[in-house]
């Protein structure tokens, strides 16, 4: 077998003035999902940035990343919230030294953490010293609306996942299908203009509550995005080259399905 072809980060184009109703610009600080993956560093495994105008918001930060931020001269002092989907590593690893960097080491109390309660209780992701720091731990309730200086993102159903999972739609902009197993009402539940999806597995697995690459074929076909983007891949759909299985999904469903890049941006 070849061997996959390393990661190449996409070039990052600056960010044009947006301000008040600017557009809402969406970075991948990583594209690799699940344990293999992200052990290897196979692809970078930092979750993904959201810009909207004054607003910034670090999603799912997991292993590494604090780097992807910094190698992309993020300047972490003005984030004002981390938002963690769920407690696997894979999405939660670098939380810790987020809100370090976001509060300026604990010396500035600013910023909000949204996370699953299950973040915060037994066997916790987020270490007890730093709770402190942020201005605000919120625990995220199902199909509940969150508003962070300005932009509003609401969370969907509890997730079919080993732990508290939540999705998240950014109004009609943005719906990010974070990790479940395919249920009924999915599609339904993240639509929106643009939608992130994690790909985890090409075949299905019953009893692995992943995404495969035919529960994701229904989710766009069923919620009809004027653009999918996939990320999250595990080992299996790495190999099968992640440009290729979205090339062959846009094919098939006449809609435009794109595979993400570490480091690629897009304004939505
Ligand atoms: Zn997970």
């Amino acid at each position: 077998m070849t061997p996959p072809p390393q990661p190449h980060d996409a070039p990052t184009p600056a960010l044009p003035a947006s301000g008040e109703g600017g557009h809402m610009k969406l970075t991948f600080m990583g594209t690799a999902g699940a344990r293999f993956m992200v052990a290897k560093q196979i692809a970078a495994s930092g979750g993904l940035y959201i810009e909207d105008g004054r607003t910034r918001m670090a999603l799912d930060p997991g292993p590494g990343a604090v780097v992807q931020y910094a190698k992309r001269k993020v300047d972490l002092t003005k984030l004002d919230a981390i938002v963690i989907s769920h407690r696997h590593l894979d999405h939660s690893n670098d939380v810790n030294v987020m809100i370090e960097a976001m509060t300026e080491g604990g010396f500035e109390r600013r910023g909000r953490l949204f996370c699953p309660a299950d973040a915060l209780e037994e066997d916790p992701v987020v270490l007890k010293y730093l709770r402190r720091f942020p201005e605000e731990i919120v625990k995220l309730e199902p199909e509940t609306d969150y508003s962070v200086n300005g932009l509003t993102f609401t969370t969907t159903p509890r997730h079919i996942h080993q732990v508290e999972t939540f999705g998240f739609r950014f109004g009609d902009k943005l719906g990010w299908v974070t990790d479940s197993a395919y249920y009924d009402g999915i599609a339904e539940q993240h639509r929106a203009d643009v939608m992130v999806i994690h790909l985890v597995l090409m075949q299905c697995r019953t009893g692995l509550p992943h995404l495969c690459l035919e529960d994701v074929e229904r989710i766009v076909r069923d919620a009809k995005p004027r653009l999918a983007l996939i990320t999250h891949f595990g080992m299996t759909v790495w190999r099968a080259h992640p440009w290729e299985v979205a090339a062959g999904l846009t094919q098939k469903l006449g809609i435009e399905v794109k595979a993400a890049r570490d480091g690629m941006s897009l304004e939505l």
